[in-house]
Parts: C-alpha cells; structure tokens; sequence
C-alpha cells in the first residue's frame, strides 16, 4: 500500500488531504500541530513530526508560498529517499519553484508544480482543478493520486509552467472581480436591482465565475465567507507581475490589477479578509450596498 504525506492543513489542504486519507494511508503534518491531530481524527490520516512526512513516497505541499516549500524542502532533506515524489499544490512561483526542485533532485526527489483552483468548495467536493508543471514521467506517476481529488488534470509543460498558468489565471479571477464591482455599483447606484443586473449578464458574454458564483452566493448574500484571502490573491498577482516581466510581453491590464489590488489591502487594513471584500471596497467608496 503507497504511504502519501501532507503538509500544510489550511483551507485547501484539510479537504485534499482528507480525500487522500480516504483511498492511501495518509501522514498529515502542520505548523500548528494541533491542526493535524483533528485532521487525524476526522479523516483517519496519521499526524506525525515533519520528519517522519519523509517516509512517504509521495509528499504533498500546500503552504502560503514558494519560500515556505523552499524552507520545507532544506528541512526534510537529510530524511528524503532516492524516488520519492513532491507534488506542491501552493500557488507558487516558477522560478522559486526551480531552484526547490534542483535542491530536491540532489536527494533524488523528484518535484512537480502542481497549483488547485476551483476553491475551498471544489476542494470540499473533489472537483478541483490542477494544473502541473515538470516532466511527464512524474506527471504519469502523479496521476492516480490527483484523481482522487481532481475532476481536471492538466499538465500544462515543464517545470513552473503549472505555477504560471495560475498566476494568470488568477490574475484574470482578480480582473473580473475589480471590473464586475465597479459596473455593479454603477447599476445599483442607478436603481438596477443586483440580482436582476447578473441574471442578465450570466447569459451574457461578460459573464464569468465571479458574476456567475461568487457575486450571487457572497455579495448579494452579504455572506462574504472567508475561503481566500485578499493577500493571498495579492500574491498571485505578484507572481503574475513576474510571469509577464519574464515573458517581456505588452500587458498593462494585468500590471494595473496588481496595483488596484494593492491599494485595496491598504485601503481594507488587511489581508486575511476573504478576496471578495474589493466588491466592499468599492461599496464604500461608491456608497451604495450590492443587495
Ligand atoms: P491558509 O492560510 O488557509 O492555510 C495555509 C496553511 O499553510 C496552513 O496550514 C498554515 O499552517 C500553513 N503555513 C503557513 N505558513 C507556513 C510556513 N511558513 N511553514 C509551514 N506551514 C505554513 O491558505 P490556503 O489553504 O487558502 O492556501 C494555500 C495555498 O493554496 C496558497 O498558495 C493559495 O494561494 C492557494 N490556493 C488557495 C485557494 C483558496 O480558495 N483558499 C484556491 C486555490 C489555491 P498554520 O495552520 O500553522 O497557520
């Protein structure tokens, strides 16, 4: 029976490593440990010390960013065996992402950059996304165990291409966010009730996940449920910034976002708040409510 591990039980983490302890035998590590022993205890997985997640064959990260993997990797490398494999699921950076593979390869360990979207509840209800970058023998060996949990895989090329598609398309999710709050409160402010605005629009060609998910369930609602952190998407768009910069190519609206995006965890005070407190942000300053 193949023995997995996994590190770092946070919003993503819990569920994913939750449908792995159902099908492989599962040792969970967390920063804060006490994390891990309820995830043992409601999933059945083994919390163990960080070093013992090294006698598994496949170890799985999902931590806030690459430096985190990076710092993770220098500690659990004198315990890594020849051919185990280290499938990160941070949204992380692809040249970050390089350098961690390069120090995992001097043990043998082979690396792949494998970022999730589709949130907490496609996490929840194993229908995310995942996006991996490295070579395809590694992919293949990956495969059976990201179809546990994932309704599309795709590996997208070489290493740090799965951690730049993400950025993108995290970039594009920040795009639509900003752009959809500025023309709602411009409709609301004019007496367009919301939820009639985004029927018509989500069968419309501006439609998107924010107008057709997020905007119905959490800002109309005013539930604003906290699944992604406004700095946690300002990250991304960091990365996105270095995607860009790299590839050398025209892209003043993704450059802005990364702006906008910034002055609204200044203007917000925070950065653990849920991403879609920018449709609050420019509630405020438009003084109107979407409801
Ligand atoms: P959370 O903040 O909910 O969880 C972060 C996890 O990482 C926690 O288990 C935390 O431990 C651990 N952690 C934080 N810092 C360190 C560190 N220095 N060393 C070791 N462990 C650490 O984040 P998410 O689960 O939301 O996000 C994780 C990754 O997935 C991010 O890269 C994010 O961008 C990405 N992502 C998030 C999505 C979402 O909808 N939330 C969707 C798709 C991708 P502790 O419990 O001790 O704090």
């Amino acid at each position: 029976d193949q023995k997995v591990g996994f590190i770092g039980l946070g919003a993503m983490g819990w569920p994913i490593a939750g449908h792995l302890a159902k099908r492989f035998e599962t040792l969970v590590w967390n920063r804060t440990f006490a994390k891990a022993e309820a995830h043992a205890r409601e999933f059945g997985s083994r919390a163990v010390p960080l070093e013992k997640i090294a006698e598994a064959e496949v170890i799985f990260t999902c931590v806030p960013v690459s430096q985190d993997v990076d710092d993770l990797a220098r500690a659990l490398l004198p315990h890594l065996h020849p051919g185990t494999l280290w499938i990160d699921h941070t949204s992380g950076e692809p040249e970050q992402a390089k350098q961690t593979a390069l120090k995992l390869a001097e043990q043998g360990v082979r690396y792949l950059d494998a970022p999730l979207s589709g949130g907490v509840v496609g996490a929840e209800n194993a229908r995310s996304t995942v996006m991996v970058g490295g070579e395809a023998a590694d992919f293949e060996r990956a495969r059976p165990f990201l179809e546990t949990y994932c309704a599309k895989i795709v590996h997208v090329g070489p290493l740090g291409a799965g951690h730049a598609v993400k950025a993108v398309n995290n970039a594009l999710l920040a795009v639509n966010l900003w752009a959809l709050s500025e023309g709602m409160v411009a409709l609301v402010k004019q007496g367009v009730n919301p939820g009639l605005a985004l029927e018509a629009i989500n069968a419309s060609s501006g439609r998107s996940n924010v107008s057709e998910n997020l905007f119905p369930s959490r800002v109309v609602t005013r539930s604003f449920p906290n699944t992604f952190a406004l700095g946690l998407l300002a990250k991304d768009l960091g990365i996105c910034t270095d995607v860009i910069e790299a590839a050398g190519t025209p892209a003043p609206v993704l450059r802005q976002v990364r702006e906008f995006f910034a002055i609204a965890k200044r203007e917000i005070g925070s950065s653990e708040v849920d991403h879609t407190a920018v449709a609050q942000l420019l509630e405020r300053w438009s003084g109107v409510e979407i409801r």
